[in-house]
């Protein structure tokens, strides 16, 4: 949908409140939260098309793909908050335990909802079934969506940023040219729209590639969630809800580049027989896999998230290793933040792009951002190497996460999105 043109003078260009770039995960939840707030003039834009009139609309997204994502107790108040927790829970599976373990070696953790005392340590939810509830919430509400859209050029002025994108499939495109407070650019890793302003991204390749797939299994899952570390990699089996009867558990498996690429072509029959032999029969025995899907893991840091007049969210600002499912709870607790930011700012009566505004959200994040990430690429180097010196670290890692009442406590508060462990000590 194009903004009414009516709006736009012949040479002028619509004025919005604030552009949003990129309608994934992170784009439309964030918009869906500032809505939640009234008032504002949001555009959406996202390069695919949004058509939200069929089912395969969703498969536009590099969000909204065939991953199952594991939302933190955080993640899911955040949605609460907004009124899309009631639709979105009815087709997620709680995680009552997380059992961590290391192949080959006796370390083992487990954390459990009863001793965190809430329901469900956290939620596993297909990102299909995320998205379409997130597209079919974003039609009801007020605002502007373009899907199809190109920016062409970005021009920062004294008081905001001048627009200009190309609306419409080829044939048809049309030229838009937008006026905004503020842009929020969640176009994914390696935006192009933060390098059009200069922004770069530091990389970071782990050589690995995450496989996922959702796997069936002969018996129930029980809402136990399974981290095991292996010498190749690390593996997670998400509990996913029952599907047509059967038990379903979402795998993400980390595995070295070209391993990774041999499991993608194997015979569904050689998979199974290679993922029991790595994980074992905690969850009885694999029956069928389905479509597999390799991401190759990389970490990516902005070199900015804030400027005058533009936020960088979401993967396009930090993006992580899958292995402790935190980058888009991550993301979803800096939009919380940010909607928080400029709801203050208008009510203060204050610039919603001034750089004190944006510095304030920043600074609000930054330990959070900074101790996730931390965590999140030690786990996988602590776990990665298979010496025996590494594997006695790991193990009394593990063994003392099972011992130490307040480590345990840290790490339960960690996975629920509450807390992140301090840098340094994940
Ligand atoms: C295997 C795997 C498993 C994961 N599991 C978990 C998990 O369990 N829990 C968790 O918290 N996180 C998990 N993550 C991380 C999570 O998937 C990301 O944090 C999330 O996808 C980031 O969403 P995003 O909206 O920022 O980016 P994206 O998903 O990349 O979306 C960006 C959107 O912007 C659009 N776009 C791109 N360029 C432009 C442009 N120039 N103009 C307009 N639009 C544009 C794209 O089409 C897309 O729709 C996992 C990641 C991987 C790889």
């Amino acid at each position: 949908m194009i903004p009414s043109m009516s709006n736009q003078s012949e040479k002028g260009a619509i004025h919005f409140d604030m552009v949003i770039v990129g309608g994934g995960m992170v784009g439309i939840s964030l918009a869906l939260m500032l809505a939640k707030q009234g008032e504002w003039k949001i555009l959406l834009i996202e390069s695919n098309s949004l058509d939200m009139t069929t089912d395969s609309a969703l498969s536009y997204s590099s969000s909204f793909d065939a991953r199952s994502t594991a939302l933190s107790w955080t993640s899911r108040e955040i949605y609460q908050s907004i009124g899309l927790w009631e639709q979105l829970g009815a087709h997620a599976s709680g995680i009552n335990q997380i059992h961590v373990s290391d192949r080959g070696h006796a370390g083992i953790t487990r954390m459990t909802a009863e001793e965190a005392d809430v329901d469900a340590l956290g939620y596993v939810v297909e990102n299909r079934w995320l998205g379409s509830v997130l597209m079919n919430r974003l039609k009801d509400e007020e605002i502007e969506i373009c899907g199809n859209t190109q920016i062409d050029t970005l021009k920062p002025r004294s008081n905001g940023i001048d627009i200009s994108m190309k609306v419409g499939a080829n044939s048809s495109q049309e030229e838009l040219n937008v006026r905004t407070d503020l842009i929020i650019i969640a176009d994914g890793a390696d935006s192009t729209t933060a390098h059009k302003l200069g922004i770069n991204s530091r990389r970071s390749a782990y050589g690995q590639t995450a496989i996922i797939a959702n796997i069936q299994l002969n018996q129930r899952h029980q809402g136990v969630a399974y981290e095991r570390f292996t010498d190749q990699g690390p593996m997670a089996l998400l509990p996913l809800p029952d599907y047509k009867g059967q038990y379903r558990s979402a795998l993400v498996w980390a595995q070295p580049e070209e391993t990774a690429s041999q499991l993608v072509e194997a015979s569904d029959e050689d998979f199974l027989r290679s993922l029991q032999q790595r994980f074992g029969h905690r969850l009885g025995t694999f029956k069928q896999v389905g479509q597999r899907t390799a991401y190759n893991l990389v970490l990516t840091l902005a070199s900015e998230q804030v400027r005058r007049n533009v936020v960088v969210m979401g993967n396009a600002a930090h993006s992580l290793h899958p292995v402790a499912g935190q980058g888009f709870n991550l993301s979803l607790r800096d939009a919380a933040a940010l909607a928080e930011k400029l709801s203050e700012a208008r009510i203060q009566q204050k610039s919603i792009g001034s750089l004190e505004t944006l510095e304030c959200y920043y600074q609000q994040q930054l330990i959070d951002q900074r101790n996730t990430l931390v965590f999140s690429d030690s786990l996988t180097k602590f776990f990665a190497g298979p010496s025996n010196v590494a594997a006695m670290g790991r193990n009394s890692g593990l063994l003392a996460l099972d011992l130490v009442p307040q480590l345990r406590h840290r790490f339960i508060k960690f996975g629920m999105g509450m807390t992140a462990p301090e840098a340094g000590h994940g």
